[in-house]
């Protein structure tokens, strides 16, 4: 991608309402636009980014045998006045909406009650169990305070998948594969080492939930955390009772705040009863099925990693979600840069990997703000004084020196993971 032609380009303009400093810094480097408190567009690069983390997830929760759909984001009033979630009093973030003719919908802010109605068309047997269906798609929410720049959306990208067993030990079984790929998801997004599974309330259907917070001081939630066993307690659920229960010491304990990426959910028969989700098992008795609900949410990913992986010139993106993997800087505009400058943008780019061509008209110090404030892992300058040398000037996005290097060491350095 050509920095000349891409039309997001990078600003000092930040929204005076936008307090969040994931926000303030995709929105500085030309990645997102504010519509308004809760509501992003993506723009070139910032897609990429975020396409980037949905893939990571996606092919993680495929090596579980999810299976992936994509549902609607309107919703039948009739399937939420089945379970009782039509009621603001219930669910209270809803946005809702009218048909023409006056019909009542509403914008999905999860999607249990459709899901359960369609697989009650296709389940008819034990045997077509376990089954996991996920999708990746935007979800609504009236949120009442939006001042968490991606992190709180009203409109928002969420993977949810759901799960369904015909017994409480094949949920089990799946629940723990689930948080095993969970835990593969954000390390491959770099924050493993900050996000603890954490014990939460679990709502009408289970005693208790797991969360996924990863810590930081922006996150809207408060834990406690034990360091050495890399575990956590959410504030809602913080008891005696609780800690005792999973072999933890009160004073081990330590209060942080930490931002909710994912989360999983036994919802035992909250859904499947009321739509009558039921087959008969192996002994031939009729068995409501066992379900479990299992979120991620993407753009919220993507505003703690801006929030972790950053610095005061910008952002640090973590190699697997990088909008690229390197950024050529061109310095100077003879024939002669520009030569090499083009015929090493092509041959990176002839190796499949992902590069930004910075070869605008501009001042070199803007160029090398823009690099840092972008956050590509890596730089490379093409100038008077590399053309000369044979060489190009190389240095990661984490480190001060840079280094001189053959275009064959290059190469070797971007297949490096
Ligand atoms: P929170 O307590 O933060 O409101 P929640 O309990 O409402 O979260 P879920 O309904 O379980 O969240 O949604 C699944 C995942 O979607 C959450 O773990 C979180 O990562 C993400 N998520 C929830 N609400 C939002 C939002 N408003 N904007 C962005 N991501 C969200
Ligand atoms: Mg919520």
């Amino acid at each position: 991608m050509r920095l000349s032609k891409t039309f997001a380009k990078s600003t000092k303009n930040v929204p005076s309402d936008e307090k969040a400093k994931n926000a303030q810094l995709l929105i500085k480097a030309g990645y997102v636009h504010k519509e308004m408190a809760g509501v992003y567009s993506y723009l070139p690069l910032g897609l990429r980014v975020l396409n980037n983390i949905a893939n990571i997830v996606r092919e993680e929760m495929n090596s579980i045998d999810g299976q992936e759909i994509l549902m609607p984001a309107l919703q039948i009033k009739e399937r939420y006045t089945t379970t009782g979630r039509w009621d603001d009093r219930i669910v209270d973030d809803w946005f809702k909406t009218k048909l023409v003719n006056g019909t009542e919908l509403g914008l999905g802010f999860s999607h249990e009650e459709n899901l359960v109605p369609l697989m009650r068309k296709y389940i008819s047997s034990y045997r077509d169990l376990p089954i996991l269906a996920y999708q990746i798609q935007t979800k609504f929410r009236n949120e009442l305070r939006s001042k968490s720049g991606l992190m709180r959306g009203r409109e928002f990208l969420m993977k949810d998948m759901y799960s369904f067993a015909i017994s409480q030990e094949e949920h089990e079984v799946i629940y723990t594969r689930v948080k095993e790929a969970y835990l593969k998801v954000f390390s491959r997004l770099g924050l493993a080492s900050e996000t603890y599974i954490t014990t939460a309330s679990g709502g009408s259907f289970s005693k208790y939930s797991h969360e996924f917070q990863t810590l930081s001081q922006a996150g809207e939630d408060t834990i406690y955390i034990d360091r050495d066993k890399k575990v956590a307690i959410n504030k809602e659920v913080f008891t005696d009772d609780v800690i005792a229960g999973l072999g933890l010491k009160r004073e081990r304990l330590e209060q942080v705040r930490a931002i909710e990426v994912g989360n999983i959910f036994s919802l035992g028969t909250k859904f499947t009863e009321p739509f009558g989700l039921k087959v008969n098992n192996r002994a031939g008795e009729t068995q409501t099925l066992i379900m479990g609900c299992y979120g991620i949410g993407i753009s919220r990913v993507l505003g703690t990693i801006v929030e972790f992986y950053s610095d005061d010139k910008g952002i640090v993106w973590p190699k697997s979600i990088a909008p690229a993997r390197i950024i050529l800087v061109r310095v100077g505009d003879n024939s002669k840069v520009i030569k090499v400058a083009d015929k090493l943008y092509e041959s990176i780019m002839s190796k499949g990997i992902e590069i930004i061509y910075d070869d605008r008209d501009v001042r070199p110090g803007e160029k090398f703000s823009d690099a840092d404030l972008l956050g590509i892992p890596s730089r490379v300058i093409v100038s008077d004084k590399t053309v000369e040398s044979g060489l190009f000037e190389f240095k990661d996005r984490t480190s001060t020196e840079s280094q001189q290097i053959s275009e064959s060491a290059l190469m070797a350095k971007l297949f490096d993971k």
